[in-house]
């Protein structure tokens, strides 16, 4: 889950935080989560029976006798992972100023676990504000932003592709899995590289909302896919976290075709228009690049979220 921006126009906001637990207790984790899931519910009833009783939090070290003896009750699971577990639970609760916590607990594609919290954030400065970005994420390039910078990726594949269909076309599997390995490392490599880079000197920053699974389904599922959006944006989010810059996904309904100076409906249309690469308002008279006015009124849509406190169109 993304972090999401919504709710009153002047009060705090509610964000989704991602956080990334430890990798060392990982594979506990992954074995165990049905009963990591429990122990962690377990803490979160338990803290707030207590609040409720005595007007205190229980700390990770409070809860070690109330878990004590889980072994013996069936729940195989080691005591020092239940203790991992309550303390994160402890870690977490602090850190998001809740009585009780919403939660879940999950893994991604690459082993590593995440908890996703609800937390109430203050709204960022209007100085940060100045400095934000836009964000359009693309097939023919891969990110285009509302500065005006356009992001090709295709390098990542243009030298594999002649050797994977040779491979493919001799049968040699082992080499049609390494060049398939080896692509995503590549990937990888250029997602941290570009969601590190955008992260420095931004306030903010706002990505569109672009549905991969609903394109997936379409004939350009392969570019889809290779595209790794996905894993671009999950990288963004988290680095945005880390870093303190905030981040929002953007609706991005109409944002081809509205016009980023004048806010006419005047753009290219619908999937016979996707070869269209640069077009003049008819309104206006403004020629745009496609995918940087895109990426300008998703960053006029960011902003307005925030200012307003919910999502605009
Ligand atoms: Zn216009």
């Amino acid at each position: 889950m993304m972090p999401r921006a919504s709710q009153s126009q002047t009060g705090p906001l509610t964000r989704v935080l991602r956080l990334r637990l430890k990798d060392k207790h990982a594979a506990a984790l992954r074995e165990k989560s049905y009963w990591v899931n429990m122990v962690w519910n377990y803490c979160n009833d338990l803290s707030f029976k207590v609040w409720e009783r005595e007007r205190r939090f229980m700390s990770g070290y409070d809860f070690a006798k109330y878990t004590k003896g889980a072994g013996k009750a069936g729940i195989p699971l080691h005591s020092q992972t239940i203790q991992a577990i309550s303390e994160e639970f402890a870690a977490r609760r602090k850190q998001s100023k809740k009585l009780k916590l919403r939660w879940r607990v999950s893994e991604d594609a690459r082993g590593r676990w995440y908890i996703n919290i609800s937390v109430k954030v203050g709204r960022p400065a209007a100085s940060r504000m100045e400095r934000s970005i836009g964000i359009d994420l693309g097939l023919k390039d891969f990110a285009s932003t509302s500065d005006g910078e356009v992001i090709d990726a295709q390098h990542i594949y243009r030298d594999a592709e002649a050797r994977l269909a040779a491979a493919q076309r001799a049968g040699k599997k082992k080499i049609v899995r390494n060049i398939h390995a080896k692509t995503a490392n590549k990937r990888r490599d250029f997602n941290h590289k570009l969601s590190a880079r955008l992260v420095v000197g931004h306030g903010a920053i706002f990505v569109g909302n672009v549905n991969a699974g609903a394109l997936a389904k379409t004939r350009m599922a392969k570019s889809v896919s290779d595209a790794g959006w996905s894993q671009f944006r999950t990288m963004l989010s988290y680095k945005c976290d880390s870093a303190g810059v905030w981040f929002d996904e953007v609706h991005e309904a109409y944002s081809t075709q509205d016009c980023s100076a004048c806010f006419a409906r005047s753009g290219p249309k619908g999937l016979q228009d996707l070869g269209v690469r640069e077009w003049t308002c008819l309104e206006c008279g403004e020629h745009h690049h496609r995918d940087v006015n895109a990426a300008k009124n998703i960053l006029r849509r960011g902003r307005a979220t925030l200012v307003v406190g919910i999502p605009v169109l």
